[in-house]
């Protein structure tokens, strides 16, 4: 605990760091002269146990330097003992690089990635990142593969659970605060290092459906989807992982447009590049390679330092040189990348008996208070009909319902290998503790899939005894993360029809959402007196529901993402372009009212769905609070910015409620006419206020003119031109103003 609060206190990228790079450099020449061909391809050469036939096989493979990374490997005294003979037994005593996907917390397991970024808070963020780390590296885990920083639209998707939701300019932030928490100071014991992943447009598979096709036109490319990963590279980050998706026709794994015209070229980036899982040779299947040995030539030409699980590079490199497709030279700038990192985490310098931690930060205390807080601050308060919530914890009895409310292994989210469920707190328990034999429990469901209603009796019963439903509806865990792609995004199995019932009870019914996707949940909103969203929440996730059911603070939490009706609205989201014919509301004419044989001209041709409208379910930003804020006063410094001038836009935001708390006030524009036509909405700023009842803030924020650059086709440029400038609580709603740019 306290190695870890000092590394809180040490900040992120030491200034010793970028005085030894020069050092670093000569170093890696160093030993990449005085390596054999066959130990540089084995540094490219990213490992797990199922390679070897014994331990004694990984051990020998070690030695002769035929690795230079493993992802995977359990057992901290294994890695230790792994690490030993690599820095003692092996020829030049390479380290290894321990590779692991510590996504969303290692032991404390915090929300999923979407959750957190409900919080719109990067500090809370970066410290649980930094928390993962201490207690990942505790356990000899050196390098983890987050953060993810995929843009997505698609609820579909079953990886949006790993994102920060839709928006670049939020995903960004979110870049440069989980980066620096989970490298920390490079010096220290627990530094690790992060991996930007995945690049580059994952995001945008087809129809959500995991690792399908990509198509980006280039303005998108850089307007949106490469933005956070080159706020990761400006935060230091020490590699990025290339991506399973086709993009444009040529796999991301073997793209050089991506991995060396932008990453390498243009951002001068030095760090290394890992493959995802077997997508290099992926590129088989993808019809670009036509053999495991063309995609070996295909990927380290491109820029991809190391494979991760397949073996086209070990089997093949070496070949390839030989037949003089490819030259030794690029094998030795492509170890330089990986050994640079390896020296940049100072694992030449550690001591082995240091290789593993003291591992009792484990779940400590203020590991888990952190995970209850950030918890807390990433649910979204969607809905909350005649302040029903929040409900009293001194009298009254409440019913618990619903296959998430005891789900500690569900409650964790995806991509938990090292939380246990049996360290999770579920609201059941919570509740339990807190309100004794005034809480009736009963699931009614087993788990959010079950058809059966053998459970719907004794759920009735508990609702009909209490003076309120807590209803915990969503999805398992294991219904979102990677391949868990779904078409239909409602919620799982007879969850409805149990909510509709329980409703006829009458008692002010409450549905918390765990889930790992913004579902849609159009039919039980209407039911529900209220609906707190609170993603997969992890480890505490009964303390921090708690914490808000009974008021001891209030949702401050907003969507990252839009919420859609259904399905069929998917894309949504909330900086898309407008048409030649934008639907107002009150065009909007549904399917139901339309005149049988009416002709085509009635319907006013605007660009809308006939069942859906124009809205979303709910907006990107959207969240509400136990108090109630008003917006006013919106000020700009001056009409004009130019280039050389910054132009401040200010607004007063009052608590005019009973609730002290925080709201996040957000900062949106629109350039009105572009060389390109340009999204209606761009979010570019956001700050987190704290309000006392009655208290007004002044909040103010600077746009310069490289806020309002953008990729035109041919180059970044900020154009002349008209801009309309929104201060509001979300993405729909706010004040507005103008300026223009000279
Ligand atoms: C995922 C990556 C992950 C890797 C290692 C892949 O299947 O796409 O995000 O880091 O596996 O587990």
């Amino acid at each position: 605990i306290v190695g870890g609060l000092m590394i809180f206190l040490g900040g992120c990228l030491p200034k010793s760091t970028q005085k030894s790079n020069n050092n670093i450099e000569a170093k890696v020449d160093a030993l990449v002269e005085k390596m054999t061909l066959d130990e540089k391809i084995g540094q490219m050469f990213q490992a797990s146990d199922f390679h070897f036939s014994s331990d004694e096989d990984l051990k020998n493979a070690v030695k002769e330097g035929r690795v230079g990374s493993f992802l995977n490997i359990q057992g901290t005294e294994k890695v230790a003992e792994i690490q030993r003979i690599a820095i003692e037994e092996s020829r030049l005593g390479i380290p290894l690089l321990f590779g692991r996907d510590v996504i969303h917390g290692y032991r404390t397991v915090f929300p999923i990635p979407l959750g957190m970024a409900s919080s719109w808070d990067t500090t809370l963020v970066k410290r649980a990142m930094r928390i993962s780390a201490v207690e990942a590296a505790s356990m000899g885990v050196n390098w983890t593969f987050a953060p993810m920083i995929d843009i997505t639209w698609d609820p579909r998707w079953g990886r949006i659970a790993e994102t920060t939701g839709e928006d670049p300019f939020l995903t960004s932030q979110f870049a440069k605060a989980m980066v620096e928490g989970i490298q920390g100071d490079l010096n220290s014991p627990s530094a690790v290092a992060a991996c930007a992943k995945h690049f580059v447009g994952y995001g945008m598979s087809e129809a959500g459906r995991d690792y399908n096709t990509t198509y980006i036109p280039e303005p998108l490319l850089r307007n949106v989807h490469l933005k956070p990963f080159k706020a990761a590279q400006n935060a230091g980050v020490l590699t990025f992982m290339s991506a399973f998706n086709d993009l444009n026709g040529v796999p991301t794994s073997g793209n050089e447009f991506t991995l060396k015209t932008i990453l390498r070229d243009e951002w001068n980036y030095k760090g290394m590049v890992v493959s995802d899982w077997a997508s290099i040779e992926e590129m088989i299947p993808h019809g670009y390679a036509a053999d495991k040995k063309h995609a070996a030539e295909i990927a380290v030409k491109a820029g991809v330092d190391m494979e991760m699980a397949t073996t086209a590079y070990i089997e093949n490199l070496k070949k390839l040189i030989e037949e003089g497709k490819i030259s030794e030279e690029l094998i030795d700038e492509r170890v330089a990348n990986i050994l640079r990192v390896k020296f940049q985490l100072g694992l030449f310098d550690k001591p082995v008996e240091n290789a593993a931690l003291s591992s009792d930060t484990i779940l400590a205390g203020s590991h888990l208070a952190h995970a209850r807080e950030l918890a807390r601050n990433s649910m979204v308060l969607l809905k909350n009909s005649n302040h029903v919530l929040p409900l009293s914890k001194e009298n009254g009895s409440l019913a618990v319902i619903g296959p998430l409310a005891d789900a500690p292994h569900d409650q964790m989210g995806t991509w938990v290998f090292d939380g246990n469920e049996e360290d999770s707190e579920t609201p059941k328990t919570t509740f339990q503790n807190l309100l004794g034999n005034r809480l009736h429990y009963a699931a009614g469901l087993e788990y959010s899939r079950d058809k059966s209603q053998k459970g719907f009796a004794a759920a009735l019963a508990a609702a009909k005894s209490s003076e309120a439903i807590l209803f915990f509806a969503g999805e398992e865990a294991i219904l979102s993360g990677e391949a868990n792609s779904r078409g239909i995004i409602d919620l799982p199995g007879i969850q409805t029809e149990l909510i509709r019932k329980l409703k006829k009870t009458g008692k002010p019914l409450i549905l918390i959402i765990m889930a790992g996707r913004p579902l849609d949940i159009q039919q039980e909103l209407e039911m529900a007196d209220a609906v707190l969203y609170a993603w997969h929440p992890g480890t505490m996730a009964g303390p921090a529901i708690a914490d808000l059911v009974f008021g001891d603070y209030s949702p401050t939490g907003k969507l990252p993402v839009t919420f859609v009706k259904g399905a069929g609205q998917i894309p949504l989201y909330h900086y898309h372009k407008n048409t030649g014919r934008p639907a107002s509301k009150s065009d909007v004419i549904h399917i139901d009212d339309i005149p049988r044989n009416s002709k085509q001209l009635s319907l006013g041709f605007k660009s809308m769905h006939l069942d859906y409208g124009i809205d979303p379910l709910f907006p990107f930003g959207f969240g509400l609070s136990y108090t109630k804020f008003q917006y006013s006063n919106l000020k700009l410094s001056n009409k004009v910015l130019n280039s050389n001038s910054n132009i401040s836009v200010s607004a007063d935001v009052q608590n005019i409620g009973n609730f002290e708390t925080d709201e996040i006030v957000q900062l949106y524009i629109r350039d009105r006419v572009g060389s390109l036509t340009r999204p209606v909405k761009e979010l570019k700023g956001f700050k987190k206020i704290r309000l006392t009842p009655g208290e007004s803030k002044n909040v103010q924020f600077e746009i310069a003119p490289a806020d309002l650059e953008f990729f035109n086709g041919e180059e970044f440029a900020t154009e002349p031109g008209d801009f309309d400038v929104w201060i509001g609580p979300n993405s729909v709603d706010g004040l507005k103003g103008e300026f223009a740019f000279e």
